[in-house]
C-alpha cells in the first residue's frame, strides 16, 4: 500500500470546452436564450501522481452572477495558493480558496470537486461514501423543458416521459399570465402517477403576475413553483398568499441563504446546484441544513458535461429518499461527451458507480490542451 500520509497538490491544469446545447436554442423567462455553454474543467495532480477532476459550467452569463471566463479568472487567483496543500482536507482547501478570493463560488467549484475525486482515489472509495455513505435509492432524473408554446411543451414532456424521465422542470416565460398558465396546464395534462413537476420561473415573475397566473389554473394540479420572483421579499410575499409549495434556486446560493430560508420559513425546498454553491463541500453543508429543517432537495447543476453529472450523482446518492426529489440529467442537454464512467440510466434512474473517486475517465482528446497550468 502506498504511503498516503503526505499527499499534496503539485499541479493544477485548467481546460476549456464548448458544450453546444443539444436542443438548439434554450429559452428562459425574460427573453434569455442559450445555444452553447462554456465549460471550465480542472485537473489536480498530486505529488503521488493521483489525478482529480472537476467541472464548472455556468448557465451562460445571464442566469446568476457567474460566467465562464470569470471562473477561469477566479481560478487564476486561487490555484497558486493551493499548491502544496493536502487535497483531502476539503474544508481547509475551501478556507484557503476563500482567503485567496472572496465569493465567486462557481470559480471554486471545479477545484473543490477535483479534491473530492483525489480524496476518493486515495482511499479507494467512491465520493458518495466519503460524503456520508450511499443510500440504496435509484436516483430519478428530471428533464429541462424550455419555454415554448403550451402545445409544444406538452409534446416535449411526452417525449421525455417516453424516454423514461419521471421528473419534469417546466420553464415559464413571464410574458403573459394566461399563456404561462396554459404552459403549466398543458405540460401537466398527461401527468402519470409518480411524476414530479417543477414549474420554474427562474425569478421572472412579479408577485402580481404570479397571483394572476395561479388563479387561472384549474384546481388540483400537482406541482411545486420554483424561483417565482427575482427577490427574496417578493418570493416571501407570494408564499404568504398562496398554497403552492415554493422551491428556492437562484436565491439559494450558499449556506447563508439556506439558513435564511429556514429562518424565514420561506419555502419547502431547494434546487441545489453544485457549481453555484462552490462544490461538494458546501453542498454537503446545505444538504445537512435541509435535512435538519425538513426541506426537500433536487440535486442539479447550472449545466455541464459528464464530469459535472458525476458530482451530481455522488451528492444525490447521499440524500435520503424522502428528501430527494430528482437529479438533473445535464448530459442530455449538451452534445459533447467529456468523460466516461458507469452512469448508465435504467428506466429514468441512475446510481453512483462503485469505482473510487467520481468514477470517471475524462477524454483528453475532447478536452484538448490545458489553457492554464499552475505549479
Ligand atoms: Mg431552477
Amino acid at each position: 500500500m502506498s504511503d498516503t500520509s503526505n499527499l499534496t497538490i503539485e499541479r493544477i491544469d485548467v481546460f476549456q470546452v464548448d458544450l453546444p446545447y443539444s436542443g438548439g436554442t434554450y429559452q428562459l423567462s425574460g427573453g434569455r436564450t442559450y445555444t452553447s455553454f462554456d465549460a471550465t474543467i480542472v485537473r489536480i495532480t498530486t505529488n503521488t501522481g493521483l489525478e482529480g477532476w472537476g467541472e464548472s459550467t455556468p448557465f451562460g452569463s445571464t442566469w446568476v452572477a457567474a460566467h465562464a471566463r470569470g471562473a477561469r479568472a477566479g481560478i487564476e487567483e486561487i490555484a497558486p495558493k493551493l499548491i502544496g496543500l493536502d487535497p483531502r482536507r476539503v474544508d481547509r482547501i475551501n478556507e484557503a480558496m476563500d482567503q485567496a478570493l472572496s465569493g465567486h463560488l462557481h470559480a471554486k467549484a471545479a477545484i473543490d470537486v477535483a479534491c473530492w475525486d483525489v480524496f476518493g482515489k486515495s482511499v479507494g472509495l467512491p465520493v458518495c461514501e466519503l460524503l456520508g455513505g450511499r443510500t440504496d435509492v435509484d436516483l430519478p432524473l428530471i428533464s429541462s423543458i424550455y419555454v415554448g408554446s403550451p402545445e409544444d411543451m406538452r409534446k416535449r414532456v411526452a417525449e421525455h416521459r417516453a424516454s423514461g424521465y419521471i421528473g419534469h422542470s417546466i420553464k415559464l416565460s413571464g410574458d403573459d399570465p394566461t399563456t404561462d398558465a396554459a404552459r403549466i396546464a398543458e405540460s401537466l395534462a398527461d401527468r402519470q402517477a409518480g411524476e414530479y413537476f417543477i414549474v420554474d420561473a427562474n425569478g421572472g415573475l412579479t408577485v402580481e403576475f404570479a397571483m394572476r397566473m395561479l388563479r387561472l389554473l384549474p384546481r388540483g394540479l400537482d406541482f411545486v413553483l420554483e424561483a417565482p420572483c427575482l427577490t427574496w421579499r417578493e418570493c416571501v410575499s407570494l408564499r404568504r398568499r398562496t398554497d403552492i409549495p415554493i422551491i428556492f434556486d437562484e436565491l439559494a446560493m450558499d449556506e447563508i441563504s439556506v439558513t435564511q430560508l429556514i429562518a424565514d420559513d420561506a419555502g419547502e425546498g431547494i434546487g441545489m446546484k453544485i457549481s453555484k454553491t462552490g462544490g461538494l463541500t458546501r453542498c454537503r453543508r446545505q444538504r445537512d441544513l435541509c435535512l435538519a429543517a425538513g426541506l426537500t432537495m433536487s440535486v442539479q447543476e447550472t449545466t455541464g458535461s459528464d464530469i459535472a453529472f458525476a458530482a451530481i450523482v455522488h451528492m444525490a446518492q447521499t440524500v435520503p429518499e424522502r428528501s430527494l426529489r430528482c437529479i438533473l440529467e445535464c448530459r442530455d442537454m449538451i452534445a459533447v461527451t467529456t468523460a466516461t464512467g458507469d452512469f448508465k440510466v435504467n428506466e429514468g434512474k441512475v446510481k453512483a458507480p462503485k469505482a473510487p473517486g467520481l468514477g470517471i475517465t475524462p477524454d483528453l482528446k475532447v478536452l484538448g490542451e490545458p489553457v492554464a497550468t499552475y505549479t
